[in-house]
């Protein structure tokens, strides 16, 4: 008995930052606030790069400096959650399913973020969530935690699981276009995913 519910459980691992939540959209607001600018969010969506400096004629250099001097701001005012993604990770976590989060924002965000993803309503474990190290070393963690399934925005990040179990999806960006692992658009396609384990798990 014991055994066969610790069969249906499994360990969901995500990205936070434009995989669960909207934050390069967020945070090109504020840089047109900050500049005075009014660049229109059509260009936002056309963007095939990460960064989203170059709208507004910023060199890399610049446009790092900008962003991490607007990390407070970026973080933790009101960026949107993704449609469906506090929802859908409640009810996994609800079906008891592991959530954990892997996250290369700065070591020193760890308590905020967590914090603040709790305000959001995201189902936050202490000892599930993992911050600070660079987008290519989330694979070490992801192995070590064998992840079941995880989701992730970045090619940079995505292109070092194709060999591992887990299964990757990506969360649908203007960046990622050129992937061809299993795409999600909205959070709610996860159900799909939530129903094939089901289906496999009655006996
Ligand atoms: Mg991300």
């Amino acid at each position: 008995m014991t055994k066969q519910l610790r069969d249906k459980e499994m360990k969901f691992g995500f990205d936070i930052d434009d995989t669960l939540i909207n934050l390069r959209e967020h945070a090109f607001h504020i840089y047109n606030k900050k500049l005075n600018q009014n660049i229109a969010l059509e260009v936002f969506h056309d963007l095939t790069q990460v960064e989203i400096h170059e709208p507004f004629g910023m060199t890399a250099e610049e446009g790092s400096l900008m962003w991490n001097n607007s990390l407070e701001e970026i973080y933790y005012t009101d960026c949107p959650p993704y449609p469906n993604a506090v929802e859908i990770l409640q009810e996994l976590s609800n079906q008891g399913h592991e959530i954990y989060y892997i996250t290369a924002r700065p070591l020193e965000h760890a308590e905020r973020t967590k914090m603040w993803m709790r305000e959001q309503g995201f189902p936050v474990n202490d000892e599930n969530f993992f911050c600070g190290m660079k987008d290519q070393h989330k694979v070490n963690i992801i192995q070590k935690l064998h992840l079941d399934y995880y989701f992730d925005d970045k090619p940079d990040v995505l292109n070092t699981l194709e060999d591992e179990n887990v299964k990757i999806y990506v969360k649908n960006q203007s960046y990622n276009q050129n992937l061809t692992i299993p795409r999600l658009k909205d959070w709610f396609e996860v159900k799909r995913i939530m129903e094939e384990i089901s289906s496999k798990n009655i006996v």
